[in-house]
């Protein structure tokens, strides 16, 4: 096991002369507090090179670190250390024996995992391990491209990054109890989630959705937990690819997580279309939904993703599910939005699909997994049926386009239950 040590853990009870010490007479600089609400602390994080020291602040009397300086005073309260496979770390620990305060890892700050070692098992020292996901997923392979081949095309997977929306939401009527095991949520009960386009390479390039983009501002950064360090400018330059190579734009549909980067905002402050040269194709159906959306699915639309697209007139829009290209097809689903559409492509007698909000994640397999945010969620059930039957026929490679872990796959049936075996990627 490789352990790097992230932080050391200090209770105070006097924030002000902790500060008067660390920030006045060391000199040190101390990071903007962050709540941990379900700890009852406020954490001051002073970054000391490549660790950091955490001040912790207790907010209320039943607060463990309340109860921690009532017994002993300020002081040293935890280390910290920051390893790339915390469930495998905790097998390891339970094998020899440890005395572990949590048996599973559970969400901590900032996009992490974390479990606590007792004192007893460590030398009167509160050991906490701590996985960063998004380091976990980029050490997977994940945010990286993966590429696929199918018959005469060439499929990459891209990435633009990860957002975060609430569990409850994306779950619909299944009880946490059942999808927390799957998919831990945050302290604001949100789960991780990627965003991937797709890119077919056959005589012409494609792209299928393009993602969140970056015309947004930090509210709607906040709200939606979006971490883009890694985007679609760079999985599009690690394909070989810049965006003058794209021909077609295709929409599954116009939500803005999936067409967000359409479009791009200028040095002059205009929006504009984000391939120069591609044609955009989107379904009528959804288009006129979006552009008169109502109370109940109005936060998903932004104009600025999509108007834009019409006003340069590079906006081609279809009626029914036909051929986008040779071998590209696209169906209707309904179900997420009357017109949502997932993208069907076959060549040299092997198919996969892109199946963008009809199965979001590998933990949407089972069939009454479907997102609260669907408008006609019985019409997500029977797509889904219909799509499992001729999925499993044709052992079609199935992408998901908002799954953090795995990009493709293809989905099994075992005693009845339905299961995502994830693909090798060709590279
Ligand atoms: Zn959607
Ligand atoms: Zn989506």
């Amino acid at each position: 096991m490789k352990a790097v040590l992230d932080h050391v853990g200090i209770a105070v009870t006097d924030l002000s002369a902790a500060l008067a010490f660390f920030r006045d007479s060391l000199g040190l600089e101390i990071e903007a507090p962050e709540e941990v609400a379900s700890q009852r602390v406020r954490a001051h994080f002073i970054p000391v090179g490549e660790s950091k020291l955490e001040l912790l602040e207790a907010t209320a009397p039943d607060s463990a670190i309340a109860r921690y300086t009532d017994k002993r005073g300020p002081g040293l309260h935890h280390i910290t250390l920051r390893v790339d496979d915390i469930g495998a770390a905790l097998a390891q620990l339970k094998r020899r024996g440890a005395r572990l305060v949590d048996e599973t890892p559970r969400p901590g700050a900032e996009h992490g995992l974390v479990a606590f070692i007792h004192p007893s098992s460590a030398h009167g020292v509160l050991v906490e391990l701590k996985q960063n996901t998004v380091d976990a997923f980029a050490a997977r392979g994940v945010g990286a491209v993966s590429r696929y081949t199918l018959g005469n095309f060439e499929l990459v997977s891209l990435f633009d990054g990860f957002l975060r929306l609430d569990g409850g939401a994306m779950f619909g009527v299944v009880p946490k109890a059942l999808w927390a095991r799957q998919t831990p949520a945050d302290e604001k009960n949100r789960i991780l989630l990627a965003m991937r386009p797709l890119i077919v390479r056959g005589a012409r390039t494609m792209i299928i959705d393009a993602g969140l983009g970056d015309k947004h501002d930090r509210k709607f950064l906040e709200i939606y937990g979006v971490d883009r360090k890694r985007n679609l400018d760079h999985t599009l330059a690690e394909a070989g690819l810049t965006r003058e190579d794209i021909d077609i734009v295709l929409a599954t549909h116009l939500h803005f997580d999936h067409a967000g980067g359409f479009t791009v905002r200028g040095a002059d402050g205009r929006v504009r279309p984000a391939f120069p040269r591609a044609q955009y194709v989107a379904r009528r159906g959804e288009w006129e939904d979006a552009r008169n959306a109502n109370e109940r699915n109005r936060a998903s639309y932004l104009a600025e993703d999509y108007e834009p697209l019409a006003a340069a007139g590079v906006l081609q829009l279809v009626d029914d599910d036909q051929t986008i290209m040779p071998g590209v097809r696209v169906r209707r689903t309904g179900g997420h939005t009357m017109h949502h559409q997932l993208v069907m492509i076959e060549s040299g007698g092997q198919t996969a699909a892109f199946a963008a909000d009809l199965i979001p994640t590998t933990a949407h397999v089972a069939e009454p997994w479907i997102m609260g945010y669907d408008l006609y969620p019985m019409d997500t059930l029977a797509a889904k049926k219909a799509f499992y039957a001729d999925t499993m026929a044709k052992n079609t490679l199935v992408f998901f386009e908002h799954d953090p872990a795995v990009a493709a796959g293809y989905i099994r049936e075992e005693q009845g239950r339905r299961r995502v075996d994830p693909a090798r990627p060709a590279v």
